[in-house]
């Protein structure tokens, strides 16, 4: 699969594109964000993290005329049947805005509420699927497994990242330096996945 130098980045999320605009800078290509374009979002209303990454980079694809990359991602914990799972932003919408601290408050208190045996095991999701101008998609996934822990850890990162401890590691990925996080992320591993196709 080739792609020309420049690629829209389909997030309005400033985290997110700060995170894909660092692994993608090996590989030579050109990140403009949808924002910068102006381009309005779609409704995430798909029920996968892959049909709502699909539809997100079609939707920039087709406004835009450029090859488009969109995330969808999310935290899945295994003791509430998978929630916040494709929903993971919306626990944190306030009507005026996202307030992390709130969602990260969300979880911990749904887990408390299923008493002190309740497994912590939760992971992180990611697909990143590209569309084409001339109709090419694709789509790649991946995961990182950890614990939930409480309260929150450190400031790095965004979203539920002070909560979350990757499996094997010590530190949250709030605490994490980036380097380390980008290293082992689901974020990492869809990226990987999606690099390796490039080279074909
Ligand atoms: P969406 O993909 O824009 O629907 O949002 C997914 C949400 O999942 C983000 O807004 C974050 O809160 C959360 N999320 C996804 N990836 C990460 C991550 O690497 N760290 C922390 N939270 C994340």
């Amino acid at each position: 699969m080739r792609l020309g130098p420049r690629l829209v980045i389909a997030t309005h999320n400033a985290g997110k594109l700060a995170e894909i605009a660092g692994l993608l800078a090996p590989l030579g290509l050109e990140p403009v964000s949808a924002g910068a374009l102006g381009l309005a979002e779609p409704a995430e209303t798909a029920t996968t993290f892959a049909g709502n990454a699909l539809l997100k980079a079609r939707f920039a694809r087709d406004q835009s005329g450029l090859p488009a990359l969109a995330d969808d991602s999310g935290l899945c914990v295994a003791a509430l049947g998978g929630a916040p799972g494709v929903h993971t932003a919306d626990w944190a919408e306030t009507g005026a805005g996202r307030d992390w601290a709130m969602a990260m408050a969300k979880v911990n208190a749904r887990l408390e509420a299923l008493g002190p045996g309740a497994s912590r095991q939760a992971a992180f999701h990611c697909a990143l699927a590209l569309a084409l101008p001339d109709g090419t998609e694709a789509v790649f996934e991946g995961t990182c497994r950890g614990t939930l822990v409480w309260p929150p850890r450190g400031t790095r990162g965004f979203g539920y990242d002070p909560m979350f401890v990757a499996d094997g590691e010590q530190e949250t990925f709030g605490e994490m330096e980036p380097a380390r996080k980008h290293a082992i992320s689901h974020r990492a591993r869809a990226f990987a996945r999606l690099v390796a196709a490039l080279a074909e």
